[in-house]
């Protein structure tokens, strides 16, 4: 009987459980045991948070990135009888697991991909968090989903908020998607104030708390740059037909229009639980406590263009979008790059830009690239990016 009532419950692997995602996945799985089951925790390099999730949730198997730390973790878990699994290998592979439904890509990067496209290859529902896989490869990511008939269920809000107002549309055609964007911290900020924004400012999110990585993405509008391409991919749009639109509330989490001139939206308050679990229960939505939006508390919902003059990244990915081939690819890996150079204080903020476009002019464009050609261009954009930040 108790196996019984376990087979009908979903099993989930969380790459990234140690992340803003994957711990607040984890309070959406502590708050539905009867729906849920974690098969599989990851994380990189935090162990001892991984040891705590791990005793709680009791998952089979667990995979830290950092080989150095495969002894802790094994130590501490051979008597909870949980396998334990280190390094990059062991990532790609233990997405196959048997007993996996879904796998929720919460880790941060270039690194999802492999893993992103062994769980479609091994037939897993994909719960995808991780957008940088999209836009590195989106065109083999989405042919393969398509062809294994695995659904990519977006977790981040924007695209969930398409998603949820695409329910029951079946193959009515979308004229236009509108994303929304906060603005981040710097907006209304121009150059001359944005050469000195330091670290510790550009980390301050007015609306969402997430990880370093995306929290800078969103400072520089990479983030919705990399968000007009995750969009291109998983809703099937030509470049023109996807806008972004500055809201600073972040109540409205995207818009749909239709080709009757009509509008869907989907709004909430800033929760990324919301869209976290949307995707874990799909087609279902379950029941949730989360603090309910009160119309008065926000008597006005605003809306303003984006300043790509100041904040290029948006443009960038506009252009790479329009280039296709490699050039997105290239992209996402300058940006790796620059984002944490930013963060480690060794380049100004504009200069995240700067490179990021210089990059993309110098690294070598591939009209159709294969995977081998995806994890080339990776390395040598790195390896431009990281030349021109030392020269
Ligand atoms: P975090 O930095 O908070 O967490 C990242 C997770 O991935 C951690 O568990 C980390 O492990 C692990 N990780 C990092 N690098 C690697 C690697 N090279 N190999 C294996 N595991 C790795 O990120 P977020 O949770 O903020 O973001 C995760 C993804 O979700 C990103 O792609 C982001 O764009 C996307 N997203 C996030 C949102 C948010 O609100 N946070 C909203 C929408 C999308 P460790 O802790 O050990 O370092
Ligand atoms: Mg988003």
């Amino acid at each position: 009987m108790q196996k019984e009532e376990e087979k009908q419950k979903k099993h989930i692997a969380i790459l990234g459980a140690t992340g803003s995602i994957g711990t607040q996945a984890l309070d959406v799985i502590a708050a539905n045991p009867d729906k849920f089951v974690v098969e599989v925790l990851t994380s990189n390099t935090q162990a001892d948070l991984l040891i705590e999730q791990a005793i709680r949730y009791k998952p089979n198997a667990v995979v830290i990135g950092d080989e150095s730390l495969y002894k802790k973790i094994s130590d501490a878990l051979w008597e909870h009888d949980i396998k334990t699994y280190a390094g990059a290998a062991a990532l790609e592979q233990v997405v196959e697991m048997e007993e996996i439904d879904m796998v929720l890509t919460a880790l941060v990067g270039y690194a999802g991909l492999k893993p992103t496209l062994n769980a479609i290859a091994a037939k897993k529902a994909i719960a995808l968090a991780n957008k940088e896989t999209l836009v590195v490869a989106g065109d083999l990511v989405t042919e393969l989903a398509a062809k294994n008939r695995v659904p990519l269920l977006p977790v981040d809000s924007e695209h969930s908020a398409i998603f949820q107002c695409l329910a029951g549309e079946f193959h009515n055609p979308i004229e236009k998607i509108y994303l929304t964007a906060s603005g981040g911290p710097f907006r209304g900020w121009d150059k001359t104030q944005l050469e000195s924004v330091t670290r510790a400012q550009a980390l301050k999110h007015p609306n969402w708390e997430m990880g370093a990585k995306i929290t800078i993405d969103s400072a520089t509008l990479m983030n919705k740059g990399l968000e007009v391409i995750e969009a291109k991919w998983l809703f099937q749009l030509k470049p023109e037909q996807i806008d972004v639109i500055v809201h600073p509330q972040s109540i409205i989490h995207s818009i749909v229009q239709f080709t009757d001139g009509s509008m869907k939206a989907q709004m909430g308050l800033p929760d990324m639980k919301l869209p976290i679990q949307y995707a874990m229960a799909y087609p279902q939505r379950i029941y949730a406590d989360f603090p309910r939006f009160n119309f008065l508390d926000y008597p006005q919902l605003t809306f303003e263009k984006a300043d790509t003059e100041t904040f290029q990244n948006l443009n960038l990915a506009y252009e790479a979008m329009n280039r296709g081939g490699n050039a997105a690819c290239i992209l996402n890996a300058a940006n790796e790059i620059t984002n944490k150079a930013f963060l480690d204080e060794k380049i100004g903020f504009l200069d995240i830009a700067r490179i990021n476009a210089d990059c993309m002019a110098k690294a070598t464009f591939v009209k159709k690239p294969t995977l081998d050609d995806y994890i080339q261009s990776n390395t040598e954009a790195r390896r431009i990016a990281e030349e021109l930040i030392n020269p």
